[in-house]
């Protein structure tokens, strides 16, 4: 009997934890926690890994303005290079938990649409903080910069929609074929149609949207988005916050809509698992990356459930 396909959206915390800097070898440390549970699922389920980039491809991007000696590439260039450099640093965790498991990277390039209103209002955060006293000399370089409260200014790049993701067919051939497959990686590289082809554009797509819609695809029968945090909260940062645990899907989409979660963070969390479960019938759940075993498991964390 085949196994049940799980599809598992990494957060930021996977890499860089807070207070890193985000060194190879930081990122490298962080996953190999991750990667012994992560071989414990795999003799359970058919994995796939999906995971962000916001802090690596803006390193890049960065790395490529500061380097006058060779040609910069674009943002969706860099995109795909954070996924080939994330998914090398999955595969090696692996195989350092258990060397007889093949893991599969696939570049995954995902259709947007090129009249998507998000880029004309960039909104997704990508690489370093900066202090207030950079915030002028920024602005000259023309970026698009958000605060954040508590920890600086940030450059925000569009985040356009996931229309259509390129590779499903390549990852769907994966799946059994290969153990672990690790795809969408920073929510995929961002592509519009041009003539028979396709032409990258510069913008970084939600990973948990595009999570979603890879989930949704499949048919998997289990979507889990792990985070920093536990799970989805009522009053979040007020003294009365509470972990909720249990929503049904078109009142977390009615929640989303209502703006009760930040765009940037928790929205498209909700609305990435409640899509998912929408469309599939099937359970989905939000959880702190610490407890991804019984996150999988619908032990721990916030689950979306089909409406009755
Ligand atoms: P990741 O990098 O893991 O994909 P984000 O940093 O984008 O995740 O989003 C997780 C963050 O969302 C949490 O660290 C928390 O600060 C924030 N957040 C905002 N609102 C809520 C809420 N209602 N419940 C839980 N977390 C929330
Ligand atoms: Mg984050």
């Amino acid at each position: 009997m085949s196994k049940e396909l799980v599809v598992i959206a990494l957060g930021g915390n996977a890499l860089i934890r807070a207070g890193q800097r985000g060194t190879f070898e930081e990122q490298l440390s962080n996953l190999s926690k991750i990667a012994t549970y992560i071989v414990q699922l795999a003799e359970k389920y058919s994995l796939i890994i999906t995971h962000g980039n916001g802090p690596q491809v803006g390193n890049l991007y960065l790395q490529q303005e500061t380097t006058k000696d060779v040609p910069p590439m674009p943002l969706h260039a860099c995109g795909a290079m954070t996924q080939s450099l994330i998914g090398y640093m999955i595969q090696q965790a692996i195989s350092t938990a258990d060397p007889s498991l093949d893991v599969a990277v696939v570049t995954t390039r995902v259709e947007v649409d090129p009249n998507d209103p998000a880029f004309r209002s960039p909104s997704k955060p990508i690489g370093p903080f900066y202090p207030e006293d950079r915030l002028e000399e920024l602005k000259k370089k023309g970026w698009d910069l958000v605060h954040v409260p508590g920890k600086g200014w940030r450059r925000v790049v569009p985040s356009p929609l996931p229309r259509r993701i390129l590779e499903l067919n390549v990852i769907r051939r994966l799946i059994g074929n290969s153990d672990i497959v690790v795809a969408v990686g920073g929510g995929g590289i961002p592509v519009i149609k041009r003539g028979e082809g396709y032409e990258g554009v510069d913008a970084v797509i939600d990973k948990d949207l595009a999570s979603s819609l890879l989930a949704s695809e499949l048919n998997a029968s289990r979507f889990v988005i792990l985070t920093d945090v536990d799970g989805v909260y009522l009053d979040y940062g007020k003294p009365t916050q509470r972990v909720l645990p249990e929503l049904c899907a078109g009142e977390a989409l009615q929640m989303v809509g209502n703006g009760m979660f930040p765009r940037g963070s928790m929205g498209p969390k909700v609305e990435a698992a409640a899509l998912y479960t929408q469309k599939t019938g099937k359970v989905s759940v939000i959880s702190h990356l610490d407890k991804i075993l019984d996150a999988v498991d619908l032990r721990f964390g916030t689950r979306i459930l089909p409406c009755k």
